[in-house]
């Protein structure tokens, strides 16, 4: 309400906030937490919670009137078409030279993601997070995170045989053949549900193609894990559809944030200013390093260093598919959920997940989302005439990430006799390296903030997301971001309440 006074407010619902939020109301704190998207408890229309891949509507995209797929075409075709503005739950948000894509509502990105939740291979933890002790996060916070958001594992003798997955075994034999080395990839769909989808006793999700837009069944977002368990603490309550745009010290101590209330239009409907002792940054990488960097600069919060804004990184996205041959059918029915993985990330700099198209027809398309060892770097920075923060990521820095990712393909094709799709991102375009599904950094660990997310030069002020980590996990990013979270909320429960 206008005008309170709560211990600790959170800003965001995603990894970061909802790990922050359970593990302070377990020790006895009321948190409330603040979240700009919606709620996504309520059936629309048609009686499902979320719009299907193939039909984005009024749901799908946050205030946009025109759809921005991943992938914008197909056989030559243009995909995107109108919706309704409203407050829907995948955000295409564009900074100059990248769309970055994440996701709006109570959850975050575990609304719309595709759930691949990956540890890190322990030898590539030092590039990952330079300044954490890897003993403690392999015993203690990547186990912690894994049990909180329930990671399992494909069955791999029903993956052999289902048709559904018949994309995921067709890139299985590609890789072997080129001797690559084959993994499959954990994630936090519930494995016995899709086993149900598939024998069709259930109603259907990710066999059905549901992903991106959210999945009516099956996945294990944040509203299934970390924040049911906090719900039922009775200690921490949500207002979705409101939006932090400023948090100021307060003249009696604590600081003062300052929250728009919005309509499914994104038409502010009201200004209300909350007072809370601690504020936890959570509002991705993205979203808590504009608020900081425009903080920062705009004299709110003078005393934030000068690492703000830095340090960002796409954790080295890039897309593309190959051509199959006629005898090599990637099956009509694909699950949504990837569950294969390419590994040549020592010998390539690529780790590469075998991902879905889910299209309902025959495509011969095999399709990829490789993760890259890209080493550039970019900066926010607030641009005072435009009035917003922007970033200076270059669209020609993916150049590294597609080398990285040929080391792979490349050899693929030339192995197979076969060829790159160009009809997937544009006309005779190959590579989808226009946008990032993973930003990490602009507020990194041990630089912007103390070695736990203590920002600098404020106490009881706190970084807690995906916006600590400089800018590549070397494999998908939520495991870490929810692990790096356990770690250092234990710690800021043991020292600082
Ligand atoms: P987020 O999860 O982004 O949460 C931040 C929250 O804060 C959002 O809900 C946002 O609406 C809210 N917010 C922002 N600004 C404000 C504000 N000013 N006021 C109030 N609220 C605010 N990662 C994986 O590991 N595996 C995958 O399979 C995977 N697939 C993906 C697929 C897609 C399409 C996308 C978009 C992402 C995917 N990711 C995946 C990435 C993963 O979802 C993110 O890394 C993760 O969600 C980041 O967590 P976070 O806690 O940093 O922030």
């Amino acid at each position: 309400d206008d005008g309170a006074r709560v211990p600790v407010l959170i800003i965001g619902t995603g990894y970061g906030g909802s790990v922050a939020a359970l593990r302070l109301a377990q020790a006895g704190v009321d948190v409330h937490m603040v979240e700009m998207g919606m709620a996504w408890d309520t059936p629309g229309t048609d009686g499902k919670i979320f719009a299907h891949t193939t039909k984005p509507d009024y749901r799908s995209y946050w205030l946009r009137t025109r759809t921005k797929a991943p992938l914008s075409n197909f056989l030559g075709f243009p995909i995107d078409k109108n919706v309704p503005k409203y407050t829907g739950i995948l955000d295409a948000e564009e900074m100059g030279g990248i769309t970055v894509y994440q996701g709006r509502g109570v959850g975050g990105g575990s609304l719309v993601n595709g759930g691949m939740a990956v540890t890190p291979k322990r030898a590539n933890f030092g590039s990952v997070l330079p300044s954490v002790n890897a003993d403690e996060m392999y015993n203690t916070y990547y186990p912690r995170a894994n049990a909180g958001l329930g990671v399992g594992l494909v069955d791999p003798a029903w993956f052999d045989t289902v048709a559904c997955y018949q994309y995921a075994r067709v890139g299985r034999k590609h890789a072997q053949r080129s001797g690559f080395p084959f993994v499959f990839v954990p994630d936090v769909y519930d494995w016995d549900y899709m086993k149900q989808e598939a024998a069709g006793t259930v109603p259907k999700s990710a066999v059905d193609g549901e992903i991106l837009y959210g999945n009516n069944h099956g996945k294990k977002s944040l509203q299934q894990t970390y924040i049911a368990a906090a719900k039922a603490t009775g200690k921490v309550s949500i207002s979705p559809l409101h939006q932090v745009t400023s948090v100021a010290p307060a003249s009696g101590g604590g600081y003062t944030v300052t929250i728009n209330q919005l309509t499914t239009d994104g038409t502010v409907t009201a200004t209300k200013t909350v007072t809370s002792d601690r504020v936890f940054f959570a509002a991705g990488s993205v979203g808590t390093s504009k608020l900081l960097v425009w903080l920062k600069a705009t004299g709110v919060l003078p005393n934030l260093n000068d690492e703000i804004g830095k340090g960002w990184g796409e954790n080295g996205n890039v897309m593309c598919g190959r051509a199959n041959h006629m005898w090599d059918p990637t099956g009509k029915v694909q699950a949504a959920i990837p569950c294969a993985g390419i590994d040549n990330w020592d010998a390539g700099g690529a780790f590469a997940e075998v991902a879905p198209l889910p299209t309902g027809i025959e495509t011969y398309a095999s399709f990829y989302l490789s993760i890259t060892k890209n080493p550039h770097r970019a900066q926010f920075s607030w641009n005072a005439a435009a009035g917003k923060v922007e970033l200076n990521w270059q669209t020609a820095w993916k150049q590294p990430s597609i080398d990285m990712a040929k080391t792979i393909f490349d050899k693929i094709n030339s192995k197979e006799g076969t060829i790159y799709r160009t009809d997937l991102f544009g006309t005779n375009k190959i590579w989808g390296d226009h946008l990032t599904y993973h930003p990490l950094g602009g507020a990194v660990l041990n630089r912007a903030t103390d070695n736990y997310g203590r920002l600098h030069g404020y106490t009881g002020l706190y970084v807690i997301d995906g916006a600590l980590i400089p800018g590549n996990t070397t494999v998908n990013p939520f495991v870490t971001i929810t692990a790096l979270a356990e770690r250092n909320i234990e710690k800021i429960i043991a020292t600082d309440l």
